[in-house]
């Protein structure tokens, strides 16, 4: 039985559970059934690079991918990223895009006010979060966005919600309240009445279900009103459990993607958490040969995160193989063009 550990771009992990796998006789690569570019991402990819051309360039707001290889490629078809609409227009730019994750109203004013173009590649299902996010606050609850509170989509959240009565919370301890409603005594804060939970995206459901606990605890006595908006989207729920079956048929996990990949270096954290060595890799020299020398003849599993392009994980696949490790049969897996997830 392998001891987890992670790599130096592995988020460091409390002890894993341990897993006792059964000794593999075939050193097998063994693809998640979910990695790789999620549909949102894939459709914003799809919807810049139609636009794009080196003659009508368009610079995304933000972070456009967390992968340095697309981002390179993009570079070459017209896109390249900026960090505000004044930067796009002073860089001689004419059209301006909103990633997948999703910006606040203020960039569509923005970029109208400079006489710049606008596109927008929002996931539909970031969209369903900001406009439920809406809908709560006109229905007067508080809302607390379950999530990183620097990252895009939850500050476009916030910002549709445009509402001082809303937060970003990843612990009890970001809330703004740090006591049961009920509870008097000298420096308690309380919730409101009414609060309701939804959640970033690409966030963890038992992660999500612990911190929601938590809340309603809080909120539920002397009348409260709590409520719990599952708002993690189903390309993330199918990776989450595609990576779990996964860790029951190898001895070693791969999760391929940039280095500032937070949802990949998330995978590596799962894999760990679930007893299996995994590491958060970004190409093939980041693999070390102790890795593969401690694995003996145990199968090696390979997942990515949401910005990691089929050729970069296709490229790990082919590096695996030189070195004597049978790739799946048909490939990394088959992509559904008219696959439409659940909203
Ligand atoms: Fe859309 Fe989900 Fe991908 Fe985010 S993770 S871009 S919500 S499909």
């Amino acid at each position: 039985m392998a001891t987890a550990q992670a790599s130096s771009l592995t988020l460091r992990s409390k002890e894993p559970a341990p897993r006792t796998v059964e000794p593999a006789r075939e050193r097998k690569i063994v693809v998640a059934e979910e990695l790789g570019y999620c549909w949102g991402v894939r459709r914003a990819l799809d919807i810049i690079q139609e636009a794009a051309s080196p003659e009508q360039r368009i610079a995304p707001i933000g972070d456009i991918i967390h992968n340095p290889q697309v981002v390179e490629r993009l570079r070459d078809s017209g896109v390249e990223g900026a960090t505000s609409v004044d930067e796009a227009k002073g860089r001689g730019f004419q059209r301006v895009a909103i990633t997948a994750h999703g910006m606040g109203p203020h960039l569509a004013v923005e970029a109208e006010s400079s006489g710049m173009e606008l596109v927008d590649t929002t996931c539909p299902l970031v969209v369903k979060v900001q406009r439920l996010g809406q809908k709560l606050v006109r229905q007067g609850y508080f809302l607390v966005v379950y999530g990183d509170s620097w990252h895009p989509e939850v500050k476009g959240i916030l910002a549709w919600a445009n509402t001082s009565k809303s937060c970003a919370a990843k612990h009890v301890e970001d809330l703004p309240w740090n006591a049961a409603r009920g509870e008097k005594g000298e420096g308690k804060v309380v919730p409101p009445r009414k609060v309701a939970l939804v959640s970033q995206t690409t966030k963890n459901i038992a992660e999500l279900m612990a911190f929601s606990n938590e809340l309603q605890r809080m909120v539920m006595p002397e009348g409260g009103e709590f409520r719990l908006c599952n708002t993690i989207c189903e390309p993330t729920t199918e990776r989450q459990n595609a990576l779990k079956k996964l860790a029951d048929q190898v001895h070693l996990i791969l999760a391929i993607g940039g280095k500032k990949s937070s949802n990949t270096a998330r995978l590596a954290e799962v894999g760990i958490q679930q007893g299996v060595q995994s590491y958060h890799i970004e190409r093939p020299e980041d693999i070390k040969d102790e890795w593969l020398a401690d694995l003996g003849d145990g199968n090696v599993g390979i997942t990515a995160g949401a910005s990691t392009p089929d050729d970069v994980i296709e490229g790990i696949v082919a590096w695996l193989a030189e070195r004597g490790y049978t790739p799946p049969e048909g490939g990394i897996r088959p992509i559904d063009p008219d696959y439409v997830p659940a909203f």
